[in-house]
C-alpha cells in the first residue's frame, strides 16, 4: 500500500515507491527491500533484516513505537488529505522485550488485525510467563521443547525463561543473528547455542530448549525421550493455541500482536475518522465499530493485501 505525503510516495511496508517504511524485520514485510539505499526504520529493524541501506526520514512523518518486536514501529504522517497513522504489527501490551505500542490521534487508520476476533483474548505476558514457569518447574526432571519463531518470540521466551525460571535454554544457532541484535540494543540473553561445549553440558541432564514451531511437536519430543532417556515435552507458544489444536503436550498464549479488545482500545485512542483493516479479516471488528463508534468509517482490507486464516501450521507464526 502506498500513501502520498508531499510529493513523495511512501510505501507501507512495500520497497516499491518513492521512500519505503519498513515497520520491523519479519520476513513477509521485506517484500522489495533489499535493493533499496534508503528506508524509512529504526536502527534495530535495518541490523535485524540485514540490510545495508541508511535511515531516511520525512519532514511530515514521524515513526511510533509498535510494541510487536524490538525496532517495530508505526508510522505517523500528514498528509494533504489529513494525518494517516499505520500500525504495521503491534501489540499494546508490555512484554519482557517491549513497551506497548504507543498511539496518536489520526484522521485515516490502517491497523493490523491478525487477531481480529473475540475469541482472541490475551493475558498479559508477564502472566504468561509465569505459567510458562510454572510447566517449566512442574516438569524440571524432563526435556521441554518450546515452538518460537527465531525473531521475536525466541527472544523474549530466552528472557522469560532467564528472568522467571533463572533457566538458560538451548536455542538454535539460525536465531543467533536476531539474539546478538537484541542484546546490542540492552536486551540480555543467556543462552545455549546448539552444537557448542556449553550446549553439551547443559544437554547431560534435563534441559529446556527453543525450536522453530514446525519442528517442536510431540513426535519430537518422543525422539528425544528416546535418545536421552528422559521425558521430554513439546509446547507452543503463540495466540492461535487459544483457538487452534497445535501438535504439543502444552499451549500458552503469547502473541506479539493486539488482540481484539487491544485493537479496539488502540482505535479508540487515535479516535479516527476512518479505520482500514490489513494483515486479517476485520469483519468482526467492523462489526464491533460499527455498534460502539458508528460514527467511524470502515473499510476491510482488500483482496490482495488480505491475509486467510492460518492454517494450524501456520498458526504458531505470532
Ligand atoms: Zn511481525
Amino acid at each position: 500500500m502506498l500513501i502520498k505525503v508531499g510529493k513523495k510516495s511512501i510505501g507501507l511496508d512495500k520497497g516499491k515507491c518513492d521512500l519505503p517504511f519498513l515497520s520491523h524485520a519479519h520476513g513477509d514485510h521485506l517484500n522489495g527491500m533489499k535493493k533499496k539505499e534508503e528506508i524509512i526504520a529504526t536502527q534495530a529493524t535495518l541490523e535485524l533484516a540485514s540490510l545495508q541501506a541508511s535511515i531516511a526520514s520525512h519532514p511530515q512523518a514521524e515513526l511510533l513505537n509498535a510494541g510487536h518486536i524490538l525496532g517495530s514501529s508505526a508510522l505517523y504522517a500528514q498528509t494533504d488529505g489529513g494525518s494517516i497513522l499505520y500500525t504495521g504489527d503491534f501489540r499494546t501490551k508490555e512484554g519482557i522485550c517491549t513497551k506497548g505500542a504507543t498511539p496518536k490521534e489520526a484522521d485515516r487508520l490502517i491497523i493490523e488485525c491478525t487477531y481480529g476476533d473475540p475469541s482472541f483474548s490475551f493475558p498479559s505476558p508477564h502472566e504468561v510467563y509465569s505459567q510458562i514457569a510454572k510447566w517449566v518447574t512442574q516438569n524440571q526432571d524432563a526435556i521441554l521443547i518450546f515452538g518460537a519463531y527465531n525473531l521475536g518470540k525466541t527472544q523474549e521466551l530466552i528472557g522469560a525463561l532467564n528472568e522467571y525460571c533463572g533457566i538458560t535454554p538451548i536455542v538454535t544457532e539460525d536465531s543467533e543473528h536476531f539474539n546478538k541484535v537484541y542484546e546490542k540494543h540492552g536486551i540480555k540473553l543467556e543462552r545455549a547455542v546448539a552444537g557448542t561445549q556449553e550446549a553439551e553440558e547443559i544437554m547431560r541432564g534435563p534441559f529446556v530448549a527453543i525450536a522453530p514451531p514446525r519442528i517442536a511437536k510431540r513426535s519430537f519430543a518422543s525422539k528425544l525421550s528416546a535418545a536421552f532417556n528422559l521425558p521430554a515435552y513439546s509446547a507452543s507458544v503463540s495466540g492461535w493455541v487459544q483457538k487452534y489444536r497445535a501438535n504439543t503436550h502444552a499451549g500458552f498464549p503469547l502473541s506479539d500482536h493486539a488482540d481484539f479488545s487491544d485493537i479496539l482500545g488502540y482505535i479508540e485512542a487515535v479516535n479516527p475518522k476512518e479505520v482500514e483493516f490489513v494483515h486479517g479479516d476485520g469483519s468482526q471488528l467492523i462489526s464491533a465499530l460499527s455498534k460502539k463508534s458508528p460514527h467511524i468509517k470502515t473499510s476491510p482490507a482488500s483482496a490482495q493485501r488480505t491475509l486467510a486464516s492460518p492454517s494450524p501450521s501456520q498458526a504458531a507464526k505470532s
